[in-house]
């Protein structure tokens, strides 16, 4: 079996519904909103990122792994005016609804589409990234790395737990977002 077919089957398994906002119901599909592709998604099937897919009438999305969790000086990021001087938590997952040969995060983004961008996830749940940032004393939660409006229902799950400990958070995106419409 090859790599990518085996890690997306692996990843099928941590999955979550869509959050009902991010979807939109079609006749004989599910229109995702997540992202500015707008995938219309059939059962069976799954969006361009290839995280987001179909299954018997609902869609599943990314939740509980991280592909890279790294405590970075916030003046990586691109807010780097918010906080100078502290440190972000970034955590990633794996594909992208892009396909670039120069992406510095290809192997986790590419993760999906080629067996060469060989990542593996760390599986586990919110507390246990928000127990790491908490560990090194960091307050930011970025979600980084690959695009993070494909997995926006997992970011939300970590920043809604981070706001308990008063942690500031932010997604990092490609810009592909939409307005809703
Ligand atoms: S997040 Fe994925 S499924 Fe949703 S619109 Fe973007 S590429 Fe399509």
């Amino acid at each position: 079996m090859a790599a990518t077919t085996s890690l997306r089957t692996l990843l099928e398994d941590n999955t979550i519904p869509a959050d009902p906002a991010l979807i939109r119901s079609e006749a004989g599909a599910i229109r995702c909103l997540a992202c500015g592709h707008r995938c219309s998604v059939k059962p069976g099937r799954a969006g361009v990122c290839r995280v987001r897919f179909n299954r018997d009438g609902e869609l599943r999305v990314p939740a509980g792994y991280v592909a890279g969790v790294q405590v970075d000086p916030i003046e990586k990021k691109p807010f780097y005016h918010a906080f100078p001087g502290r440190n972000a938590l970034s955590f990633g997952m794996l594909g992208c609804d892009f396909h670039r040969g120069y992406c510095q995060n290809w192997v986790t983004s590419q993760a999906l589409r080629d067996d060469k961008a060989a990542s593996l996830p760390r599986f586990g749940n919110a507390e246990d990234v928000i127990n790491t940032a908490l560990e090194n004393d960091v307050r930011v939660m970025v979600s980084t790395y690959n695009e993070p409006l494909i997995t926006s229902e997992w970011a939300v799950e970590i920043f809604k737990l981070a706001r308990t400990t008063a942690s500031p958070a932010a997604l990092s995106p490609t810009a592909t977002a939409r307005p809703k419409c």
